[in-house]
């Protein structure tokens, strides 16, 4: 789990260079390993509150072998991306709501990340159940009295 922890410190760190360097860290930000999740691949929020830290962490089964290292890099951008819009972090908020019109997707695609998204969220439809059965977690979902395959979704 260290190793992990490791990883992602270096990798976000790379990834901010890379993509965000004309903005900076602002509080404190820590990236770790969380929970394994059906659903959720990621998520960033306050440390006490916004002005004092971020906390962004990632889903354990994202360090599954068979889990292409895009799709990880894909996640950690989308966590970033949040941090710099402002949503659990105490960056200026220019919008409302964090996934509303698309606003991450957007933003990625000014950065030139547009086809590792792409690639990224046909890996997650076509393989993401894979992992899930992998990890002993049922892969379907219930909506409307019916059981449909987890497919979509995953960011939150
Ligand atoms: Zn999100």
């Amino acid at each position: 789990m260290n190793n992990y922890n490791n990883y992602l410190t270096k990798k976000a760190a790379e990834l901010i260079r890379e993509n965000f360097s004309e903005k900076g860290i602002t509080n404190l930000l820590v990236i770790k390993v969380g929970k394994k999740c059906k659903r959720k691949l990621g998520h960033i929020k306050a440390i006490k509150n916004c002005e004092y830290g971020s906390l962004i962490e990632i889903n354990p089964m994202l360090f599954d072998l068979d889990v292409p290292e895009f799709v990880l890099d894909y996640v950690i951008m989308h966590e970033l991306t949040h941090y710099f819009q402002g949503f659990g972090s105490n960056h200026e908020k220019k919008f409302k709501y964090p996934h509303k019109g698309k606003i991450v997707e957007k933003e990625l695609t000014k950065k030139g990340w547009k086809e590792i998204q792409e690639k990224s969220d046909k890996w997650l439809k076509e393989n993401w159940a894979k992992i899930l059965i992998k990890n002993n977690l049922d892969p379907t979902i219930k909506r409307k009295r019916r059981k449909i395959f987890l497919y979509k979704n995953f960011f939150r």
